[in-house]
């Protein structure tokens, strides 16, 4: 959109903050006031290097977590925005339960400077959103983690790639589940489809909410299975 529009686009619908709906004052930015901003919970070290856990402080950053020492998981890296809590959380549910999308595209940009910074984008071939089936993405109508993967996809001139990963079995909301049956639920729920494409190829797979990580464990097995070089995940929030 050229300056001309979008000031007209702003005048008549003025950037509002996407938690608490205040007017932005210019220079506010990442779609957020300022005082809402701060209370985002940041992901700082220590962490765990594979899986971006919290380790206790003091924790060196070098080590992996006890549950990624036991069975490395499948991805390389995973690292997310912030707690899945008060900010984050609205304005993921906002963009998943409401629908709106400008959240979305917010969350999106946040999510591609934190990927900027813990990544070497430039050594990716292609973003992968976690896909959903076509059962929800019908009753939902978008899929949040495309939305996502596109804003990466943009700023970091990456393919994006929304047909290579689908999910073949419709599964229960995975809400109230524990890890193992988390990862019971997720067992044969995703397929590659066109090995051919992502056949060593490396790849930034993109969800909005690491729980038990149960979900990007299996996509990134699958990936590999169907021939992907490497896969490092980021979402937005971490539970
Ligand atoms: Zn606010
Ligand atoms: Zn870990």
């Amino acid at each position: 959109m050229n300056s001309f529009f979008r000031g007209l686009v702003d005048l008549f619908y003025p950037p509002r903050c996407l938690s608490c709906n205040d007017l932005l004052i210019s220079g506010e930015s990442g779609g957020f006031c300022q005082e809402c901003w701060s209370r985002i919970s940041f992901l700082s070290p220590p962490m765990c290097q594979i899986c971006g856990a919290p380790l206790p402080s003091g924790e060196n950053s070098a080590i992996t977590c006890p549950r990624c020492t036991e069975s490395p998981p499948p991805f390389q890296i995973c690292r997310s925005i912030g707690r899945y809590e008060s900010v984050l959380l609205e304005a993921v549910h906002a963009l998943k339960y409401r629908g709106e999308i400008p959240a979305g595209i917010a969350l999106g940009k946040i999510l591609s400077s934190c990927v900027g910074e813990h990544f070497p984008v430039h050594d990716y071939d292609r973003v992968i959103p976690v896909p959903l089936h076509v059962k929800r993405l019908r009753k939902r109508g978008f899929n949040q983690s495309l939305i996502l993967a596109r804003a990466i996809a943009r700023d970091f001139t990456l393919t994006l790639d929304f047909q290579s990963l689908r999910r073949r079995r419709h599964t229960d909301p995975q809400i109230g589940l524990g890890r193992k049956q988390r990862e019971e639920n997720v067992r044969e729920a995703f397929v590659c489809v066109r090995g051919k494409e992502i056949e060593n190829s490396k790849i930034l797979l993109i969800d909005d909410v690491y729980t038990t990580g149960s979900t990007v464990t299996e996509c990134a097995r699958v990936l590999i299975e169907g021939g992907a070089q490497s896969v490092a995940v980021a979402t937005v929030a971490r539970a």
